[in-house]
């Protein structure tokens, strides 16, 4: 159905009505429809009035709809008023509701309200992250910077991580401020992407930029570059940090991941006791391998490839320069079918050692045991994030080795658009982190807003150092 471009009266919404086909949900359809259209709010008021008229009241999710409309058009007026309805109807609201209100106000002149707002929400549940990312955004848009950064704070304390376009924000709205507090609060955003191994877009960068740029008599200047394959800065010289553990701290990751992660209380969940004996026996006899392969995980790399083939180019290409090879495989691979040719599999198990797991196992474990178990020169290709086990990692200092060793021991693959080639990344010798030494920052960025699960690191840099 269409919404009418004018308001209409009762009798006029009646017959419209009467002629749809469920008239019992008639005004929630209506009402979405005219969401969806941005129908002029005064055709939608006609229609609440119309049900106020004729039931007596307006149920709630027509409220809300409502409510949507008012948002999506920016009518502060209206979202005060329907607000004021809800209140003295319902008393609480649900989150639906208050995100709308909040986002709602906060984009307006009273967005002092949504503040109020969020106060409300905090007392009943934990509020969202856009609750959070809306009031913030007001607060820095009116250069409440401190306000605007407790309420980061307290959204990080609640573990909602926020959107880099939150964090953004926060350098577009303190460009040219003063102030050290200020300054230590945007230092730590940049510790924030460095711990969380996060890689702002190119707009997010160039914002990054231009605060530095514009911080009073900081004499900052940014440059956009390569940075060497040796790790050096072209811009200003620095070396990167390194990206190999020392012995210490590999050591201590090692141990650390074999006891939390490996034998912790959740790895049975996902494999038996036997399956992981007998795979550590396997491994223990034919160590050290120099690259462990998640073979389930390659083998999606092309969809429209047969599985073991892209398994069978993946060893290939790595099979070369005699490095030993261990390919985690799953034991349906063994069962001859249009995926998992037996040529095939054979061909590839003379080149690599396989080791065969139950269907349902968890590869991750498998593969973090024989990497580490090889020593600190094995690498390891997946397409996986590991992202579960940094969760296990109970402390931050194990957690950011073990960021720093993945960095430098996945080895990232990709197929190249036309042809059957698979590309494989080598690891760097520099860590691809952003880092600082006081007077230079170095960050990582990519071209583009991009996927979630990438897995590759950019190659862009910013340098910014002081300039006296
Ligand atoms: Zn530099």
């Amino acid at each position: 159905i269409q919404p009418p471009e004018n308001p209409l009266q009762s009798e006029e919404w009646n017959r419209l009505r009467e002629s749809f086909s469920s008239p019992e949900i008639f005004e929630d359809v209506m009402l979405n429809r005219m969401v969806k259209c941005n129908s002029p709010v005064d055709v939608a008021k006609s229609l609440l009035t119309h049900v106020a008229k004729s039931h007596g009241d307006i149920a709630y999710s027509l409220l809300v709809k409502y409510l949507a409309l008012c948002v999506q058009q920016g009518k502060t007026s209206e979202i005060l008023d329907v607000y004021d309805i809800m209140k003295i109807r319902f008393k609480i609201l649900e989150s639906g509701a208050y995100n709308l209100l909040i986002r709602g106000l906060s984009n307006s002149d009273q967005w002092r309200m949504a503040l109020t707002l969020l106060e409300e929400v905090r007392k009943i549940m934990i509020p969202s992250r856009t609750n959070y990312e809306s009031c913030i955004k007001a607060a820095s848009r009116h250069q409440e910077m401190n306000l605007a950064f407790e309420l980061y704070h307290e959204m990080l304390d609640k573990d909602l991580a926020p959107t880099l376009d939150v964090l953004q924000a926060f350098f577009d709205f303190s460009r040219g401020m003063k102030g050290p507090e200020l300054q230590k609060e945007l230092f730590g955003i940049l510790f924030y992407l460095r711990d969380n191994q996060i890689y702002p877009h190119k707009t997010f960068m160039r914002s990054i930029k231009l605060w530095f740029e514009s911080i009073p008599g900081g004499n900052w200047r940014g440059h956009l570059t390569n940075i060497k394959d040796s790790g050096q800065c072209p811009v200003c010289n620095h070396q990167l940090e390194d990206s190999e553990l020392t012995e210490e701290e590999y050591n201590k990751l090692r141990e650390r991941i074999i006891r939390d992660v490996i034998h912790g209380t959740d790895t049975f969940r996902k494999t038996s006791p036997q399956e992981f004996e007998a795979f550590q026996t396997f491994v223990e006899n034919r160590l050290p391998f120099d690259i462990v392969i998640d073979g389930l995980n390659v083998s999606h790399m092309k969809p429209r490839q047969m599985q073991c083939e892209n398994l069978f180019n993946a060893v290939n290409c790595l099979a070369k320069g005699n490095a030993r090879l261990l390919v985690l495989g799953r034991k349906h691979m063994l069962i001859n079918s249009s995926n998992w040719r037996k040529e095939l599999m054979k061909e590839m198990q003379d080149k690599a050692d396989f080791f065969f797991a139950e269907n349902i196992s968890e590869d991750d474990t498998f593969l973090l045991y024989a990497t580490l178990r090889s020593g600190k020169h094995c690498k390891f290709v997946t397409r996986d994030f590991l992202r579960d086990h940094k969760a296990c990692l109970s402390d931050s200092v194990t957690r950011h080795l073990f960021r720093k060793w993945q960095r430098g021991h996945q080895i990232a693959f990709y197929s190249s658009v036309e042809g059957k080639r698979i590309n494989f990344l080598p690891a760097l010798p520099y860590d691809c982190v952003v880092q600082t030494t006081g007077d230079t920052w170095h960050i990582p960025y990519k071209n583009i807003f991009e996927e979630k699960y990438s897995y590759q690191v950019p190659r862009k840099w910013l340098c910014i150092h002081q300039k006296w």
